[in-house]
Order: C-alpha cells, then structure tokens, then sequence
C-alpha cells in the first residue's frame, strides 16, 4: 500500500510511524508539507522555552529514516498538488494538515493595528516564513492577552521573560532582538470565565511562578467566588496555584502578568494615530447551561483596560483546502472518528482519513495525539485489506510530475543540511539552534534557487 500523508507535524509522524511499524501490511510513506522543514506545531508552535517538549523530534527522525519513509517539503497540497494527483498516485491519504487560522473575537475594533492574533505572535516569535514580517511593535508597556488556554500562558510568558532565560533557546533571532528592547512591563491574561473553568494545564500555570523577572498577581477576590466549589482534577490543581499565587507579595519592579477572570473584551479601542488604545471589557457571571457545563454571561457592567497591544489566543481552527470535505461548524476536516466524510450526507470518502487537530480541533497535547493517530492508521489497514488490489503509476512518478510543474520537492536528507546549518548558526549564541525564516534563503542553500 501506498500512503500519502500531508503534514509533517506530530499528528502526521504518529501516523506514519504506525503505518510503517506494521508487521502486517507493507506500507510507503510520503510525506509532503508546503514548507521545507518538517516538525509542524513542533517548530513553528510549541514555545522556544519549552526546549524539553521538542525532543520528540528526536522520535520523529528515526521515523523518517525508514527506508519505505520519504519526506517532499515545499509542496503545497491545493497550490502544487491537488487532491486529484493524490488519488492517482496513492492508495490512501492522510489529511495531517492542523489548524492554521485562528478563531476571532467579532468585536468592533478587532481589526486594528497591535490587535494580532496569538497565531501571528506564536509565529512570528518561532520563525515561522509566514509570519516573519509580521509587525510586532513591542514598544507599548502593556499587553492584554484573550484567553485561558497555553496559548495565552505562552505568549505572556514569552513577553516577559528576559533576554538572559531566552537567549539560549531557539526563538527566531529576529523576535530576540525585538523581545531585548521590548518595553512591555505588564501583561494581562483574561479570561471569560472564572479560574475554576480555565484551560491552563497546571504545569503551565505553576511556571508563571518562576519567571526571572515577572511575578504572576491575582487578586484575592478573583478567587472569591470559587470558595468551598468542588472541582476535580486539573480544576483543582489550577485553583490552589492560583491561591498560592494571590497571597505572595509582589516583588517591587518586577514585570507583571495580571491574571484576570469573568471578563469579555467588548470593543478594542484605538488612539487617533489608529493603534491600540485599550480594551472596553464587559464584567460577566457564570450561568448553568442544561448540561450542567457554565457559561459567561455578561453583566453590562463595563471597565477600561489601558493596554497598547491586544493578543486574542482564543482557540485555533482548520483551513479549508480545494477539494477536501471541510466541516464549516466544527472548523475541521469532515470526518467520522478520522474517516474523512461528506460534510453534508455523513457518507464516507473512501481512502481519505485526517488525524490531530485537522480531526478534532486544537485539543490535546501533542503526545496525546500518538493513541489518536494509531486508531486511525488502524481502520486504513482494516479498510485496505477490503479494497481490491490497485496499480500505481511509479513511485517516482509523482517527483517527476512536481518537477513538471516547476517544484523542487525538499527531500529529509536536505532538510538535515538546513538543520545543519541552523544548528551551527545557534551555538554561535549557545542555542539549540538559529531557525532560518525565509523559505527562498533555504532554497538558495540547497542550491534550488
Ligand atoms: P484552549 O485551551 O481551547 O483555550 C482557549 C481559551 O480561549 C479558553 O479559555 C476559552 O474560554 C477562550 N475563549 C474562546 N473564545 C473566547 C471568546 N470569544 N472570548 C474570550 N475568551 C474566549 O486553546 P489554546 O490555548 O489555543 O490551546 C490549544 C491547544 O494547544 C490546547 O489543547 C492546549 O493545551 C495546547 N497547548 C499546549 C501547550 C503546552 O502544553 N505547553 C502550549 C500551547 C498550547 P472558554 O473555556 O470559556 O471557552
């Protein structure tokens, strides 16, 4: 069987690796992604502190070394390649594609300069091509960050950490120089919803607690209502940090992150030069929903939060591909548990399956996401057993049709000359790593360009 998987992050290289440890089915991998380098959320979303979450490349590698695995960056699915091409040349698709577009707000104002989405941020911070001129103005002293979930614990943490704790990791030099002038002396992180309903995963939120030069405050009252409520769990663990944080003194000087709760921004307000002046916020109360979950309902009682920059890190979600079943609600490839469907009849699309969060939406950490990928590689040997025998054009074939079209498909023994490169260029600084962001300078390195 022949397999095409397209995206290299870890839903994708779970994929592949279940497909490939098979005992019972001979199976070829290729693997495609539009950008050179392979790894996905692991280089262009988890957080260039968070070092230790990156090993799993390290797993990722030996997958890629199979000999039945090959490895095709720079070819973009729906811009290259259609999905027509993948039907002809493989017997089963992966859709591994994630969620490249963030969810917004849809308040007035939303669209203002120095109201970027945490996407953009995130990006821009990890040297992602996309987003390396993104205009990123940290020259405003605060900053309010939307959400509850890591993404928003990420970019509060990258916004006060100090030169000396980033500096030896692998945050795109052009996000180091900026983050070392940067003014930002106070963030706030706001959350619809009270702390007993936060994303946070506690090991993210203990972590606040031990900036360099940044102290977590809450205010007391901020946990008022979650007295005596019984929670579980992760709840829980967030809850005594939350306490823990509320009776420290803050240190004097010290960078602040404000964490804030049952608030709604409402309006982004700008300054008449047109940027970011703060943010009107609606206080709310928690409501029972029927199925007993609570839900944020404003108060019509307002405040102003003088703040110069506004990170919506909201939630993320699919973007749509020509010709792959798209789930407009959900915001993710149709699917029925990975079998990718017709979004309107539910009926299923026959060799077409997705995995990690082009499946299930941004959930889940990325470890979680191996179980996850394994069950799905499991119903494509179940349904391939079924399936009468079908011929292929050559394996090469599909190489020689991208060269056709103008493509130079980046291959995994090129990206570890890219690697080598970033690599050399990082211990210059004594990082991991200096990501190059500029896909035409790694194309002019391996002599595509
Ligand atoms: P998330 O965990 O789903 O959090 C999204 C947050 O946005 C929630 O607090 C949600 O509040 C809030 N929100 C949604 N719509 C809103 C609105 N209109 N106004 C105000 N607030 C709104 O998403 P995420 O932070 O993007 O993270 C995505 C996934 O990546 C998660 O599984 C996360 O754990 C994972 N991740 C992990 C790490 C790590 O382990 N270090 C780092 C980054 C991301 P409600 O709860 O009220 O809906």
């Amino acid at each position: 069987m022949r397999v095409a998987i397209i995206g290299s992050g870890p839903a994708g290289f779970y994929a592949a690796e279940a497909l490939l440890k098979r005992a019972d089915a001979a199976v070829d991998v290729d693997m495609f992604d539009r950008l050179p380098t392979p790894y996905g959320l692991v280089r262009g979303g988890v957080a260039p502190d968070h070092q230790k979450i990156k090993t799993v490349i390290r797993v990722f590698a030996t997958t890629a070394a199979r000999p039945t695995f090959r490895f095709l960056g720079n070819v973009c699915l729906g811009r290259e390649l259609t999905v027509e091409d993948l039907r002809r040349h493989y017997h089963q698709i992966v859709y591994a594609t994630g969620n490249e577009a963030d969810r917004r707000l849809g308040i007035p104002g939303e669209g203002i300069a120095r109201c970027t989405p945490a996407t953009v941020f995130v990006g821009w911070y990890n040297g992602h091509p996309d987003y390396r001129h993104a205009q990123i103005d940290l020259s405003v002293p605060r900053v309010a960050v939307v959400g509850n979930g890591n993404v928003a614990v990420d970019a509060a943490r990258i916004l006060l950490r100090t030169p000396a704790e980033l500096e030896k990791t692998d945050i795109a030099a052009h996000a180091f120089d900026a983050l070392c002038h940067s003014q930002v002396r106070e963030v706030f992180i706001l959350g619809r919803r009270g702390p007993g309903e936060a994303a946070f995963s506690p090991a993210e939120l203990k972590e606040l607690g031990t900036m360099e030069a940044a102290v977590p405050v809450v205010a007391p009252e901020e946990l008022a209502g979650c007295d005596g409520r019984e929670s579980t769990g992760n709840k829980d663990k967030n809850l005594k940090i939350l306490r823990a944080f509320a009776a420290r003194q803050p240190r004097a000087h010290a960078r602040k992150l404000h964490l804030r709760f049952l608030v709604s921004p409402v309006e982004v307000i700008a300054d008449a030069a047109g940027n970011v002046a703060g943010l009107r916020l609606e206080k709310n109360r928690l409501e029972a929903r029927p199925d007993g979950t609570l839900a944020a309902r404003g108060t019509g009682a307002m405040e102003m939060l003088e703040v110069g920059m506004v990170l919506p890190a909201i939630g993320y979600a699919a973007e749509r591909i020509a010709a792959v079943p798209y789930d407009e609600k959900a915001r993710i490839i149709a699917n029925e548990d990975g079998r990718v469907v017709d979004p309107a009849s539910r009926a299923v699309i026959a060799n077409e399956y997705v995995v990690g969060w082009a499946r299930s939406g941004p959930q889940g950490l990325i470890g979680e996401h191996k179980r996850a990928s394994a069950q799905v590689v499991g119903h494509m040997i179940a349904d391939g057993a079924k399936l009468a025998p079908r011929p292929l054009p050559h394996r090469d074939a599909i190489v020689a049709l991208l060269r056709e079209r103008g493509v130079q498909p980046v291959s995994f023994s090129d990206w570890k000359q890219l690697d080598d490169v970033e690599v050399a260029r990082g211990a210059r600084r004594g990082a991991p790593r200096d990501k190059i962001v500029d896909v035409e300078a790694m194309l002019a390195l391996l002599g595509q360009r």
